[in-house]
């Protein structure tokens, strides 16, 4: 681990790119040496660090190319929320009826829905800005691309290139959407998970190419702001990295809303079908398919912003598939420079990113050291109901043939669904055979994502199965059913303690 604090960085070599007296060159970037730190990205997990370190008395430089807040705030969590919420609420009015409250016809004026996502951006990102404020850190608009081991230049948004070094660089600089490149893609508009949450007009067809997270909640977001929807996925299943029983659950819900659900379906061609429409042509087991529909999203997974950065003009090591390697301090492969969120690779999200923060505070600040070993990293799927998930799944255990139990409840036997008409979904546990420890659990159900934190905090607290049957819980609560749900394992009442 290096704290490099006593040793600022050596000035750049000079290589004759730039001439001694130019203002974007060698003497500038010589006289920027100040900086202890760059922070390249202001995400989430960027977002504390830079004005810690600069409230330490460091000096800071954070250098960012598009938005403050990075993709949580402008194009992920917050926007999709947002549009999730308004989505949620349509659905709840046509269901008015089986509460015995009277509606009308139910539209969507999607321009409203837009207006009301961009004024929830734009606050983020304000207070975002207002943290920025610390004596010793510079906020630097442009994008950064490596030209040596501590070194990098940036192209400044408002034109010309400036260059700096420090001797600890921190690199945030997440992903971007995975462009489509099937045959005829490039000839097409094609949407990606930023570009939907811009249109003004509703799609009459959407169709969405992946069934993972993203392309879910804007498949059943869109369903129920009045769209038809197709989900064309290429695997076997929806949410693959889930337990069959979670994934099956998932898909009869989507298919109840009305969404149609293509499985096993190799995407290979799109085109122009009618002006304005889109003819999509797919590989299944039984042969070629085509779907024609009005819009296309691309929901296929995303690639990490190292491509413009070049960490490899620095030797920083990468993956085969692009991602900065670190060691569990976050440190890369040179030391002095670190890598937080999802340009490093695994699980991608925001919570974790802010852990990374806590990590490189940690170990950058001091006094004490920490490491990313062993974390719990839970995460909630924000369909409606929400899909909650932690720690070790049935699938997990029977493949490393650790003996467990499992407690699985119907959200129809929780008395607080019920009263509330949210009975769709279950909660499954998964608890060691021998010493009743929970280590996993999911949670398909209305606030899925609030209950699986309850377990997750008993998960960290060493509670077993027996003695979250004995908590007392308020009723009637949808927590209530964590009661049940670990009262009977394996069909059977627990006997472990
Ligand atoms: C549609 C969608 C919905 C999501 N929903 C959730 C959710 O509900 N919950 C959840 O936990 N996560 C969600 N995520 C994931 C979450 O947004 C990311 O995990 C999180 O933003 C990762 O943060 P990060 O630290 O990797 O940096 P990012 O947020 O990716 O930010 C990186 C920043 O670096 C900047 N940058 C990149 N390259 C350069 C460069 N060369 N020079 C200067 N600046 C650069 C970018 O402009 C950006 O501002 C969602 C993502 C998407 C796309």
């Amino acid at each position: 681990m290096h704290r490099p604090w006593d040793a600022k960085c050596d000035p750049p070599p000079f290589t004759g790119a730039h001439k001694r007296g130019d203002l974007w060159g060698y003497d500038l970037a010589v006289a920027d040496n100040g900086y202890d730190v760059i922070v390249i990205g202001t995400s989430q997990g960027g977002r504390l660090l830079p004005p810690d370190l600069a409230k330490a008395g460091k000096r800071v430089a954070l250098v960012e190319r598009e938005h403050l807040g990075g993709v949580c705030v402008n194009t992920g969590c917050t926007p999709t929320k947002t549009m999730v919420a308004s989505a949620r609420l349509a659905y709840q009015a046509r269901r008015g009826a089986e509460y015995g409250v009277r509606t009308g016809p139910v539209s969507v004026d999607l321009a409203a829905v837009r207006e009301r996502k961009r004024a929830m951006v734009s606050g983020a990102r304000e207070n975002y800005a207002s943290r920025l404020t610390p004596e010793g850190l510079d906020l630097i608009e442009g994008e950064a691309r490596f030209t040596g081991p501590k070194t990098v230049d940036i192209a400044l948004r408002d034109g010309g290139t400036r260059q700096i070094s420090a001797p600890v660089i921190v690199v945030d600089t997440g992903t971007s959407p995975r462009p489509l490149t099937i045959d005829g893609a490039r000839d097409i508009p094609v949407l990606d998970s930023t570009s939907i949450m811009e249109l003004d007009t509703l799609p009459q067809h959407l169709i969405i190419l992946g069934g993972g997270y993203i392309g879910l909640e804007f498949g059943q977001m869109f369903r129920r702001f009045g769209s038809e929807v197709t989900i064309v996925q290429t695997g076997p299943r929806l949410l693959k990295m889930e337990d069959d029983d979670v994934s099956d659950e998932v898909t009869a819900i989507l298919r109840d809303e009305g969404i149609t659900i293509l499985t096993s379906a190799t995407p290979f061609r799109v085109e122009e079908a009618d002006p304005g429409h889109v003819r999509l042509t797919v590989r299944t087991p039984d042969g070629e398919e085509r779907i024609e529909g009005s819009h296309l999203l691309a929901a296929i997974g995303r690639v990490p912003n190292t491509k413009v950065l070049a960490p490899e003009a620095a030797g920083i090591r990468l993956s085969d598939r692009g991602y900065i390697e670190v060691d569990e301090y976050l440190e890369t492969s040179v030391p002095g420079t670190y890598a937080m969120g999802d340009v490093k690779g695994g699980p991608a999200f925001t919570h974790l990113s802010y852990d990374d923060y806590r990590v490189l505070r940690a170990n950058l600040l001091g006094p004490e050291k920490r490491s990313t070993r062993d974390r719990i990293v839970p995460y909630t799927m924000f369909i409606d109901p929400q899909l909650g998930r932690v720690g070790m799944s049935e699938q997990q255990a029977r493949e490393q043939n650790r003996p467990v139990h499992i407690a699985k409840l119907p959200m129809n036997g929780v008395i607080r669904a019920i009263e509330t008409g949210e009975t769709r979904g279950f909660m499954k546990a998964v608890i060691d055979a021998g010493s009743g420890e929970i280590l996993g659990a999911v949670v398909l159900g209305a606030e899925g994502g609030e209950i699986m934190t309850i377990i997750q905090t008993a998960m960290l607290g060493k509670l077993s199965a027996t003695a979250m049957s004995n908590l007392i819980v308020t009723h009637p609560l949808l927590a209530e059913g964590l009661n049940t749900l670990f009262m009977t394992v394996d069909g059977q009442e627990f006997a472990a303690t």
